[in-house]
């Protein structure tokens, strides 16, 4: 399960396997600003971390099949991303466990929303503070492309670009994989969401269009090739 979009504020992934918690705990993230994506089990978690690279994960530590320990064991393998554990009231070991583990906060159920928030934000200061992530300015640059993801603009050339939002954020998606294969199903769920089942095409379509605005030859593409049957690579050959 993976929901929210919306641009802007620091992504936080949510893996907990309530629906109604998620659910409630995305409301307030959103509420709050932040982008937020879920799942309900521990390797679509470990999956959505190591896709999206979010400023924080709240973490489930009874979650079916594989256990909230093991997905943070698994997370602190290549990556410092704060983790907040959420625990049931009555395990002294599991919070034990988890910030051996490496876990950063947890908090106990039942939680206060407002409770969890300031604990969020405080991991996210602190984590922004000591450099683990820098959500301000981030720019992507390839050949004569730049993408400023808060300023939500793009230069070709120095010259700005006018992209629509679905088309800024594939070139995003794209670009945050430079020289790597973007297979159409990461695309599409990461611009349109795991939700979507219209048409294919309609990736071609978008694809086609950030052609036209970005390419010297659209035709001849030579930043935003296809990789046949598979899907896109954004090419920084410089
Ligand atoms: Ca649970």
């Amino acid at each position: 399960m993976t929901n929210g979009n919306g641009r802007s504020g620091p992504l936080v992934v949510i893996i907990e396997d309530e629906p109604a918690l998620a659910e409630s705990v995305s409301f307030a993230l959103e509420t709050e600003g932040f982008r937020v994506r879920s799942a309900d089990d521990g390797v679509d978690g470990i999956a959505l971390i190591r896709r999206h690279r979010p400023a924080l994960v709240l973490l489930d530590v009874m979650l079916p099949g594989l256990s909230g320990l093991d997905v943070c064991r698994q997370i602190r393998r290549d990556s410092d991303i704060p983790i907040i554990m959420l625990t049931a009231r009555d395990s002294e070991a599991d919070k034990v466990s988890g910030l051996e583990l490496g876990a950063d906060d947890y908090v106990t159920k039942p939680f206060s929303m407002r409770e969890l928030m300031a604990r969020v934000r405080s991991q996210i200061r602190r984590s922004t503070r000591t450099g683990q992530y820098a959500d301000t300015n981030e720019v992507l640059r390839g050949g004569k492309i730049t993408l400023d993801v808060d300023a939500h603009e793009v230069r070709v050339d120095n010259e700005m670009v006018e992209l629509r939002p679905k088309e800024f954020k594939l070139l995003e998606t794209l670009m945050h994989r430079t020289n790597r294969l973007s297979t159409r199903e990461v695309l599409i769920d990461d611009v349109w969401g795991a939700t979507y089942f219209g048409d294919t095409k309609t990736l071609d379509v978008h694809i086609k269009r950030l052609r036209h605005k970005l390419e010297k030859d659209p035709s001849n593409p030579e930043r935003i090739v296809t990789v046949r049957g598979l899907g896109y690579k954004f090419v920084d050959d410089q």
